[in-house]
């Protein structure tokens, strides 16, 4: 239902230390889709670039090109005026709760800005969509007129899921919505999403540092290093056999009580910044296996199958 293309996103920051003019490249050239119904689960460290790329396929950070296709749209081409009529479909749920609903409103205006502003419907229809809506993510309904700072972090981001899911969206970018949340209610909010995304029939861009969580929710899941997406695949793919050094890294360090005999690798040294990023293929700095065509030239992309790709000039090698 959604496809990307091509998608890069750069930033031009004044470095007064260096006095110059740097290209602080945050995204570059990842392609990959989205199907109905369907997870995608994003992984990689922190300042990879996974949350701008979630924001620039809403349009909510600018792209510096690239093509992110919509019911044979290219979303990114259009004016704010022309994405207005697609804004209801495309949703964003973010990471903090404590910041992304307004402290000064009410349950109920929190819940209804969004609606009232798509759909021309009385406040009474309004009000009757947000009791029904709070019930579907187990909360009651005498919490409308109630404020953001009377509820813990697990109400507030349930909150936020019910304020995004009254609009009936097709696709909802989650931008680490567990990792501010303890274990328990990291599982009620995990489990209201993936219910949600059978009884609505939505498609998930599902972006976490958490490689268990994303392992259990996603159908399809991204590697991002530095920019670029590495490896792409059916999950059981990319958890069984994966081909990329640094995908083999983030999965082996998760630890299987199942299988302790499981081979582990632990990426060692510093992920290079991203002003300087090194040449040829990104993670060669820190690559066990790497060779001297890796410091020189970008690897190209192989398909391990039709549903599992990698870049990388020795796929498989690793394991
Ligand atoms: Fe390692 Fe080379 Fe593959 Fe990069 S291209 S991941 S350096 S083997």
């Amino acid at each position: 239902m959604l496809e990307i293309q091509n998608l890069s996103t750069h930033f031009h920051i004044n470095s007064t230390k260096l006095f110059q003019k740097l290209t602080l490249k945050a995204v570059e050239n990842v392609s990959f889709s989205v199907a109905s119904n369907r997870v995608v689960g994003l992984v990689g460290e922190s300042g990879c670039g996974k949350s701008t790329l979630g924001k620039t396929i809403l349009g909510l950070t600018k792209s510096t090109e690239g093509k992110v296709l919509y019911e044979d749209k290219n979303l990114l081409s259009l004016s704010n005026r022309e994405f207005l009529p697609y804004r209801k479909n495309l949703q964003i749920i973010f990471q903090d709760p404590y910041s992304s609903l307004n402290p000064r409103m009410t349950i109920f205006e929190i819940l209804t800005e969004g609606l009232l502003h798509h759909k021309n419907i009385p406040s009474s229809e309004a009000r009757s969509l947000s009791i029904a809506m709070l019930e579907k993510v187990g909360m009651k309904s005498d919490i409308l007129e109630r404020y953001p700072h009377e509820f813990s972090g697990g109400q507030r981001q349930r909150i936020a899921i019910a304020r995004t899911l009254i609009l009936e969206p097709k696709f909802i970018v989650c931008d680490e919505v567990s990792s501010a949340l303890d274990v328990s209610n990291q599982a009620q909010v995990i489990n209201l999403l993936n219910d949600f995304k059978s009884s609505m029939g939505l498609s998930l861009l599902f972006i976490s540092h958490d490689l268990k969580i994303v392992s259990y929710i996603s159908d399809e899941i991204a590697i991002m290093y530095l920019g670029k997406i590495v490896e792409y695949g059916n999950k059981s793919e990319i958890l069984n056999s994966p081909h990329h050094p640094y995908t083999f890294a983030l999965f082996s360090s998760v630890y299987d009580i199942h299988n302790r005999k499981k081979k582990r690798y632990v990426v060692k040294g510093e992920i290079p910044g991203v002003v300087n990023k090194p040449k040829g293929c990104y993670f060669h700095t820190r690559c066990p296996i790497a060779k001297d065509i890796c410091k020189e030239v970008d690897p190209p992309l192989k398909n391990v199958s039709d549903t599992h790709k990698v870049y990388c000039h020795f796929p498989g090698e690793i394991g």
